[in-house]
C-alpha cells in the first residue's frame, strides 16, 4: 500500500456548509459490519455527523473506497500521527476514529478521486488486517454513556457553549445560521462533536476531544478550547480595529474625495480640476510651512474643492494658494561665512572701496560670531553708480546666498510693500513678498533700494511698514494684507541704499548703520574702466578679448569729456557705446584689432558733450566760480552779479530756496559794511538794481554755502575787477564776514578737479577734512584755507581791490594763509571740529 493520497478539500478548511445535516445516531440505522476497509487521513480528524469532500491519491486508498462501494458504502477513518508520512504502519494511526459512509465518488482526470462522506459513528481499531490490495480494521463500536438531557448542569454548559460561539460568530463577521442548527441539538455530545469539528483545532486536540466518551467531559472540553478561540478572536478584533482606525481617517478622505470627483465628474465639471486639486494638495504638504499657515492653506483648499471652477471666487482662491505654495517657508542656503574668501570676493568685484569693504567684512564677522546677530542694517549712501547695488551682489555671492533688489524710489502707498487685502479686485502681496518668492530661499540678501526716496500721503506711510520689515524684534512675523499669515523674515540680511541720508526718516535711520561711498576721482575711475567696466561690455557685446584697445587717455578723455559724474553709469554706458559700433564695424567685415586713442573717441562718440571749465572761457567780471555738493556727488555751478540803473532793488533769480537767498542778502550787507575799503560808492545799493542769477534755473538749490561765492560776484561787479576763472570756493559767509564750515569738501573738490580747476578756497574749519580726499587728488588740488571774506577776495579776484590799509590779519593768521595758499597743512593745531552746516544744492526736478 502505497502512495494513498488524502486531502481534505479546500472547502474543509472553512467553515463547513452551514446546511450540513446532523444525522442522529439513532437515525442512522444501518447495520454496520465489523471488519471495514481503512482510509487513513492526513490533516484532520473526522467526527460523526460531519459531511466533508475528501481527495483520494493514494492506491491502497483508492481501492479502499473502491471496495466499499462495490459493498455498503462504509468506511473507517483514522487520522494518521504524522501528516507527511505517506505509508503509515497502523502503529502510527489513531486508533480511535469514525465509521462513515461514502455518499457520492466522483473519479477526477488526474486519476484521484473526490468522495462527499459523512461521519456516522465512532469506533476503535481492535485488529488490523493487512492485505492486498489495502488494509482492513475490525472495529468495535464506541457507545456513549447516556446523559440526563435536562438537567440544570447539562443546560447550563450548553448555553455557554452557545453563547462563546454566538460571540465568536458576531466578532468573525461570520453568518449566524449556524447558531440555529446549535439551538435544535439537545445532546451535550453531539453538540461537542459538532462545534469541535467546526474550530480550527490541532489534530492533537481534535483526537482528544473525539477520544472523550463522556458527553459531558467532551462539551465541558469543547468549551474551555471555545473560551481560548473566543479570546483569540477578541484579540484578533482589537489588533484589526486599531488598524482600522489609523487607516480610517485617510480612507475615509480618500473615499470621499473620490466620490466627490465622481459627483463632478458626473455634474460635467472638467476632468483636469480634480488631477489639478490633488497637484496643490501635494504642494501644500510639501510646502514646509508652519502649522499654522498650513491650516489655513488646508482651510482655503477645502473653500477651493467646493467652488466652481471657472467661478470668479475660486480663481481668488487658487492664486492665493500658488503664492502660498511657492513662498520659502523653509528653504534656506546655506551660508559660506569663511572671511577670506569674502575678502577675495569684494576684492574681485570691487576696486578700491578699501574703507567699505573692511566695515562689511567686519559686518560678516560678527554675522559668523553671532548667527542670530540682530545688529543693524547696513545702508549704503553715495551718489548713483558708485557700486552700491554691485556691493550688495558681491556680498551675497561672498555668503552663498541669493540676491534681491527691489526699488522703493517714489513708494507712497504703504500697500507696495505690505500688500492689498484679498477683498479688493486684483490683490496682490506686497513688494516684500515678491522678492521672497523671487529669491526662493528664506534667507537672502534683500537690497532696498533708494530708501530715502520713500514718500507718505494719503494712501499711507510705507516706512512704517518698512519699519516693520527693518526690526529684527518683529520681522520673525512680517504680516502682509494679502497672505494674511506671518511670514519670517528674521533670516533676510537686508541691505538699503540711499543717495542722501537727510531725507530718509528718523526712525528708519535709527536701525540702519550708514556706510558713505562718495564719488570716485578720474585716477580710480580709469583703473575700474580698465578692469572691469571695459572687460564686462567687452563680453556683453561679443566682442572677444584683444580686439577693442583703448589707451588710457583715451578712456580719461570719455571720462572728462564725455561723462561727468561722480559714479561710472554713464562712463559704463559711453564705454559700452564704443563697444557696441566696434561690434558692428566687425559685423560689417572690419579687421581688428580697434585701436581707441583720445583722438579717435569722437569718431565713437561724437562731439564732446563737456568741456573743462577753465578752457570755457576767459575770466569775467560779476561771475565767481562756486562748488555745489548734490546727492549725486559734487558740482560746478557759477553765480552772477549784474548792476544795472535803478532804485536799489535786489532781483535774486535761478530758482533759490529761502537759505541761499538770506545767504544772497547776507553777502549784500557785508559788501555794503565794506564798501569803503573796496573804494565803492556808499550808496550803490540805491543808484543801482542788484541782479543775482545762479544758472540752470530749471534745478532748485538751496543751501547756505554759495555765500562768499556770491559776495566775490557782487564785489567783482561793483569794482569792475573780473574773478579768476580757475578758482572755485565755497563757503558760508556772515554778516561780518566770517567764513563759516561747509559740508561735502571731498565731493566738491573732486567736482572742481573733474572741471580742471586746480585752485579750491575753502572755510578753514574744513581744513581736517582733508584727509579724507585721497592723496593723489588732494596733492593736485591747491586749498586755500580762510577765515574771513577779505581773504577770499583778496585771492578769488584778479586783483586785490583793498586799497586802504585793509584790515590787517594777526600774524597768526597771515602764516596760515600763506601756508594755506602753499596747500600745506597747519602744524599740529587743529581747528575744533566744526559743525557742519547742510551745504547742499538739492536739485528738484522743475514744477
Ligand atoms: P549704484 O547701485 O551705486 O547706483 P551700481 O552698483 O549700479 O551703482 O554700479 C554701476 C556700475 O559700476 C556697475 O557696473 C558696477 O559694477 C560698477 N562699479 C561701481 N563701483 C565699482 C568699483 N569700485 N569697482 C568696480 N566696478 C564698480
Amino acid at each position: 500500500m502505497k502512495d494513498d493520497d488524502i486531502k481534505k478539500s479546500p472547502e474543509e478548511s472553512a467553515i463547513p456548509p452551514s446546511d450540513a445535516p446532523v444525522v442522529d445516531e439513532k437515525d442512522a440505522g444501518q447495520e454496520i459490519p465489523g471488519v471495514l476497509p481503512l482510509l487513513p487521513v492526513r490533516d484532520i480528524v473526522i467526527f460523526p455527523y460531519m459531511t466533508l469532500p475528501l481527495f483520494v491519491g493514494r492506491e491502497g486508498s483508492i481501492s479502499a473506497v473502491d471496495e466499499a462501494l462495490a459493498k455498503d458504502r462504509f468506511i473507517f477513518l483514522a487520522t494518521q500521527k504524522d501528516p507527511a508520512m505517506e505509508d503509515p504502519k497502523s502503529d502510527e494511526l489513531y486508533t480511535t476514529g469514525t465509521v462513515a459512509m461514502i455518499m457520492r465518488m466522483i473519479k477526477l482526470p488526474d486519476g484521484r478521486l473526490k468522495i462527499l462522506i459523512q461521519g456516522v459513528t465512532k469506533g476503535k481499531i481492535v485488529e488490523v488486517v493487512e492485505g492486498k490490495p489495502g488494509t482492513h480494521v475490525r472495529i468495535e463500536r464506541i457507545i456513549e454513556p447516556s446523559v440526563k438531557e435536562d438537567t440544570l448542569e447539562t443546560e447550563a454548559l450548553m448555553r455557554a457553549s452557545r453563547e462563546k460561539i454566538e460571540r465568536i460568530l458576531s466578532l468573525k463577521n461570520m453568518p449566524v445560521e449556524i447558531l440555529m442548527v446549535t439551538e435544535n441539538i439537545n445532546n451535550p455530545g453531539v453538540l461537542a462533536d459538532l462545534v469541535a469539528s467546526n474550530l480550527r483545532l490541532k489534530i492533537e486536540e481534535a483526537q482528544k476531544v473525539l477520544e472523550e466518551e463522556d458527553p459531558m467531559s467532551r462539551l465541558t472540553m469543547v468549551n474551555n478550547l471555545l473560551s481560548r478561540e473566543l479570546q483569540l478572536a477578541e484579540m484578533q478584533a482589537k489588533i484589526q480595529n486599531q488598524a482600522k482606525e489609523e487607516m480610517s481617517k485617510s480612507q475615509r478622505e480618500y473615499f470621499l474625495r473620490e466620490q466627490m470627483k465622481a459627483i463632478k465628474h458626473e455634474l460635467g465639471d472638467i476632468d483636469g480640476k480634480a488631477e489639478e486639486a490633488d497637484e496643490l494638495r501635494e504642494k501644500i504638504k510639501n510646502a514646509g510651512m508652519p502649522k499654522e499657515v498650513l491650516k489655513e492653506a488646508e482651510k482655503q483648499m477645502r473653500r477651493l474643492e467646493g467652488m466652481h471652477h471657472d467661478s470668479a471666487e475660486s480663481s481668488v482662491v487658487r492664486t492665493y494658494l500658488d503664492w502660498l505654495v511657492e513662498l520659502p517657508w523653509k528653504k534656506e542656503t546655506k551660508d559660506n561665512l569663511r572671511i577670506n574668501k569674502a575678502r577675495e570676493i569684494l576684492d574681485q568685484d570691487h576696486h578700491g572701496l578699501e574703507k567699505v569693504k573692511d566695515r562689511i567684512l567686519e559686518y560678516l564677522s560678527v554675522r559668523k560670531l553671532k548667527d542670530d546677530m540682530k545688529g543693524p542694517i547696513l545702508c549704503f549712501v553715495g551718489p548713483p553708480g558708485v557700486g552700491k547695488t554691485s556691493l550688495g551682489k558681491s556680498i551675497a555671492r561672498a555668503m552663498g546666498r541669493k540676491f534681491i533688489r527691489i526699488s522703493l524710489g517714489g513708494i507712497r502707498d504703504e500697500a507696495e510693500i505690505r500688500g492689498h487685502r484679498r477683498t479688493y479686485v486684483g490683490a496682490l502681496p506686497g513688494r516684500i513678498i515678491h522678492g521672497m518668492k523671487q529669491a526662493g530661499s528664506r534667507n537672502p540678501v534683500f537690497m532696498l533700494d533708494e530708501i530715502d526716496k520713500v514718500g507718505a500721503d494719503f494712501r499711507g506711510d510705507p516706512s512704517a511698514a518698512l519699519l516693520e520689515v527693518l526690526d529684527p524684534e518683529q520681522n520673525n512675523a512680517f504680516s502682509d494684507n494679502y497672505l494674511n499669515v506671518p511670514f519670517d523674515l528674521s533670516k533676510v540680511l537686508f541691505i538699503a541704499t540711499a543717495n542722501v541720508i537727510d531725507p530718509i526718516p528718523p526712525a528708519l535711520k535709527d536701525r540702519m548703520e550708514v556706510i558713505r561711498i562718495s564719488g570716485y576721482t578720474d585716477v580710480d575711475k580709469l583703473a575700474i574702466a580698465k578692469k572691469f567696466l571695459l572687460p564686462h561690455q567687452m563680453e556683453e557685446n561679443g566682442i572677444r578679448s584683444g580686439w577693442v584697445k583703448m589707451q588710457d587717455k583715451a578712456i580719461l578723455s570719455v571720462i572728462q569729456q564725455y561723462t561727468r559724474e561722480a559714479g561710472l553709469r554713464n562712463l559704463e554706458r559711453e564705454i559700452g557705446r564704443i563697444c557696441r559700433k566696434v561690434a558692428r564695424g566687425i559685423a560689417e567685415g572690419e579687421k581688428g584689432p580697434f585701436q581707441i586713442t583720445a583722438r579717435n573717441v569722437p569718431k565713437y562718440l561724437g562731439v564732446p558733450s563737456h568741456i573743462l571749465e577753465k578752457e570755457a572761457e576767459a575770466d569775467e567780471v560779476g561771475v565767481a566760480t562756486g562748488l555745489a555738493w548734490t546727492p549725486t556727488g559734487g558740482d560746478i555751478l557759477f553765480i552772477e552779479v549784474s548792476l544795472v540803473d535803478g532804485k536799489g532793488n535786489v532781483i535774486i533769480t535761478g530758482n533759490l530756496g529761502d537759505v541761499m537767498r538770506e545767504s544772497a542778502q547776507a553777502a549784500l550787507t557785508y559788501t555794503r559794511s565794506r564798501a569803503d575799503q573796496l573804494g565803492i560808492p556808499k550808496n550803490f545799493h540805491q543808484r543801482q538794481d542788484i541782479h543775482i542769477h545762479v544758472p540752470a534755473g530749471g534745478i532748485q538749490k538751496d543751501g547756505p554755502s554759495a555765500g562768499i561765492t556770491i559776495a566775490t560776484a557782487l564785489v567783482s561787479s561793483l569794482t569792475g575787477i573780473p574773478v579768476r576763472r580757475d578758482v572755485a570756493m565755497t563757503g558760508e559767509v556772515t554778516l561780518r564776514g566770517r567764513v563759516l564750515p561747509i559740508g561735502g569738501l571731498k565731493e566738491k573738490s573732486l567736482a572742481a578737479l573733474r572741471g580742471g580747476i586746480m585752485h579750491v578756497i575753502a572755510p578753514e574749519l574744513n581744513r581736517k577734512d582733508l584727509e579724507d580726499i585721497p592723496r593723489h587728488e588732494a596733492k593736485q588740488v591747491k586749498f586755500s584755507f580762510v577765515k574771513n571774506i577779505d581773504e577770499v577776495i583778496a585771492i578769488a579776484l584778479k586783483r586785490n581791490p583793498f586799497r586802504t590799509e585793509r584790515k590787517k590779519p594777526s600774524p597768526k593768521t597771515a602764516s596760515a594763509a600763506k601756508r594755506a595758499h602753499a596747500g600745506k597743512p597747519l602744524p599740529a593745531k587743529r581747528s575744533a571740529p566744526a559743525k557742519k552746516t547742510a551745504g547742499a544744492i538739492k536739485p528738484r526736478k522743475a514744477r
